[in-house]
């Protein structure tokens, strides 16, 4: 059975896999796995539209990469309703138990505790899930199958298995502790002939009947049922089981509520360019890169050019000077999201570039509406799963989820990974008197780095782009809109494209790329350069002869289906 079921999936693989569609179609889905791309196309099949299909494709995500995202993690949603020719932008992020306090993270001394696994495994990380309540909310307001049908394709893959993919496996190899920590150690790893835990070979049939159970229930019950139901007390007996001081309650999970907020869009030449406002610190990151660089001539400089290298990196470093003391959770802090966005405010940072040299120190700026606060030091170990979908009728989803760093918390309820979102939140809560932004407090939402975007022409949706890769998604992100406007690339180019970012530390080039030759003319402009390998997973659709062509990243596992 198990032969024949990989025999079917590879005829499927040979007929349909794809790392880009160049032919334009109506509709395009781009995931980072082969599953749930067949799994949106199926519910397409079957008369879906984008948001069904979206359903589906977190639901298979959540078994095939658990490494990356999952039902116990959170999300943003990015989706243009055709009918309406409305955009909304949906906030599914997770939310600190209401017990948390600014000292999580700090010993009896008041230090920080070390980041992995102090800080990340075990119950002190995990925030309250959002995705099913998003799921749950946009389903039931744009949904056009039944919600018990989107389940069938996971539930099935859950039960009959699949096979292991290399990502997945990777993963395991290098993540320290998570074979120590139960159900994860035994679900994943498997025992050599020394008794040694080994991870899970690639090509391995991976069941998962527990997460099958769950997703049973969630699929006949609703999105009460995790919230409210046997799901929700199985994520407070795993929280428990793991400190039986853990802070989050069964009232913390039935009061989650997903937040619709007004999406932030920004002209960039003559595009409107749509993302995720805060508790994001994507799109307002994105948004000030792309305003400092919209006066210089991009078009003519080369992608991998050093001109083009030092002038992101500069951009970068400005934005993210800034992200770092005022960007967290709008509904506690007041995020100057105008101020920030000023054209103004722009010029006078963008005043900061020479274009010949790399500045010696970048600060923040003063925002007008900006409050006092100190800097945020973000870690982000790279997880997180991007994709997109377009119908036939044009509703469009750009939707970024994540359980955070790589197998979240390392914790499992119900056969599913639970985050450890709130390192999200800064581990230490005040310098020197002054407080961060991004400090934990109970009910507040982390700041995020996701950054789902939809660029529109003349109100059209004109593309759609979004990665994962932790701190760094925001750089990927907006490469990839310059590499779609000013480039005039196609989805498949612009995923290609080798990757270069300055966050405030040194200038990053991706490794076994071009840009390593650049290294020694970049350092004697002044940048302190670092090659590194870099983990994008972009997915992107764009607009063609009035249809849509995909791309899907080639650091990742993705699969680009067309729909006809
Ligand atoms: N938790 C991160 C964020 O919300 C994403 C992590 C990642 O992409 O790896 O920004």
């Amino acid at each position: 059975m198990r032969f024949f079921i990989l025999f079917l999936f590879s005829i499927f693989i040979a007929s349909h896999s794809y790392g880009k569609i160049l032919k334009p179609s109506k509709g395009i889905i781009a995931t980072s796995n082969s599953h749930a791309s067949k799994a949106a196309h199926d519910i397409i099949k079957k008369g879906g539209n984008a948001i069904d299909a979206a359903v589906a494709i977190q639901l298979v995500l959540s078994l095939t990469e658990p490494q990356a995202t999952g039902i116990g993690g959170g999300a943003f949603m990015l989706y243009w309703d055709a009918k309406s020719s409305k955009l909304f932008s949906i906030d599914g992020r997770e939310t600190a138990p209401s017990k948390a306090r600014e000292d999580l993270f700090l010993n009896k001394e008041g230090e920080k505790i070390k980041f992995y696994p102090d800080a990340v495994v075990g119950a002190k990380s995990v925030g309250v899930p959002g995705i099913i309540r998003l799921l749950e909310d946009t389903h039931k307001k744009f949904g056009k199958l039944a919600w018990k049908e989107l389940f069938d394709y996971a539930i099935r893959l859950s039960e009959d298995g699949f096979p292991v993919s290399p990502a997945l496996h990777n993963t395991l190899g290098y993540l320290s502790y998570l074979k120590t920590v139960e159900p994860a150690g035994s679900i994943y790893y498997r025992k050599n002939a020394e008794g040694q835990k080994i991870p899970i070979p690639i090509g391995s049939i991976l069941k998962n009947q527990e997460y099958a159970e769950t997703l049973k229930r969630i699929a006949s019950l609703g999105a009460e049922e995790f919230y409210e139901g046997k799901t929700a007390q199985l994520i407070i007996e795993s929280l428990k089981k793991s400190d039986e001081n853990s802070l989050m309650s069964l009232d913390d999970l039935k009061n989650y509520e997903v937040i619709w907020r007004e999406p932030l869009c920004q002209m960039y030449r003559s595009y409107n360019v749509c993302s995720m406002p805060p508790p994001s610190s994507g799109g307002l990151t994105m948004f000030m890169m792309l305003k400092i660089l919209e006066e210089f001539d991009i078009k003519n400089l080369k992608p991998e050019s050093k001109e083009m290298v030092h002038l992101y990196s500069e951009a970068s470093r400005i934005a993210y000077a800034d992200r770092s003391y005022y960007m967290a959770d709008p509904d506690f802090i007041n995020v100057p999201i105008d101020g920030l966005l000023d054209e103004k405010y722009i010029d006078e940072r963008r005043l900061i570039i020479n274009q010949n040299r790399a500045a010696k120190v970048i600060t923040h700026g003063n925002p007008s509406g900006a409050g006092d606060f100190e800097k945020n030091i973000d870690i982000s170990k790279p997880s997180t799963s991007h994709f997109v979908i377009v119908d036939a009728e044009g509703n469009s989803v750009s939707m970024t989820s994540t359980v955070e760093g790589p197998f979240g918390s390392h914790l499992m309820a119900g056969g599913f990974i639970l985050n450890n979102e709130l390192t999200d939140f800064s581990l230490i809560p005040e310098i020197n008197g002054k407080k961060v932004a991004n400090r934990v407090e109970g009910n507040k939402r982390p700041m995020s780095s996701m950054t789902p975007t939809i660029i529109f022409k003349d109100n059209q949706v004109y593309a759609l782009t979004g990665s994962p890769g932790g701190t760094s998604i925001i750089n990927y992100v907006a490469k990839s809109v310059i590499g779609l406007i000013d480039w005039g690339l196609n989805p498949d180019e612009v995923v290609q494209l080798p990757h270069y970012m300055n966050k405030g530390k040194y200038t990053e080039l991706e490794k076994n790329t071009v840009l390593e030759s650049l290294q020694y003319e970049l350092e004697s402009m002044g940048h302190k350069t670092k090659i590194m390998r870099k983990r994008s997973g972009l997915h992107i659709a764009l607009k063609k002869n009035n249809g849509f062509i995909g791309g899907a990243d080639p650091r990742r596992e993705g699969l680009v289906i067309s729909i006809d």
